[in-house]
């Protein structure tokens, strides 16, 4: 259902593309490290719906790994620093949320970060006339 909804939302943004008269060359999607995405799922929604819209679309996928900021240091980090131990990691990736109460700042111990990147799924589109 997830992933279907996902699926939905990322050819929604090809089709925009494709509407206005353009040919789409290449999509990539990102995927989140935090995102609890099912991948063949995923893949296999996003490929019979890319063929109602375009032929041959060129779809590469990306994992992107989950990068945090510090509100109170600045200090910038990515989740393979950390030392978590198996079941903390799935956890994480389970529920996106539980991450801030395993988390927190490698440098000054704040729990007060944002979450900068590998939370979603982001694409990006390069297409030509
Ligand atoms: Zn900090």
């Amino acid at each position: 259902m997830h992933e279907f909804a996902l699926a939905q939302a990322v050819v929604a943004e090809v089709e925009k593309i494709v509407e206005k008269g353009y040919r789409v060359e290449k999509l990539r999607i990102y995927l989140g490290e935090l995102q609890s995405v099912d991948r063949e799922v995923f893949e296999q929604y996003v490929s019979m719906m890319l063929r109602e819209v375009q032929e041959n679309v060129d779809v590469e996928y990306v994992d992107e790994e989950a990068e945090f900021s510090c509100r109170v240091c600045g200090y910038k980090w990515s989740l393979s620093e950390l030392e978590l131990d198996e079941d903390e990691r799935e956890a994480i990736h389970f529920l996106p949320e539980a991450v801030y109460s395993y988390v927190k700042c490698p440098r000054c111990s704040s729990r007060d970060y944002a979450i900068e990147r590998g939370r979603g799924v982001r694409i990006s589109i390069e297409y030509s006339e």
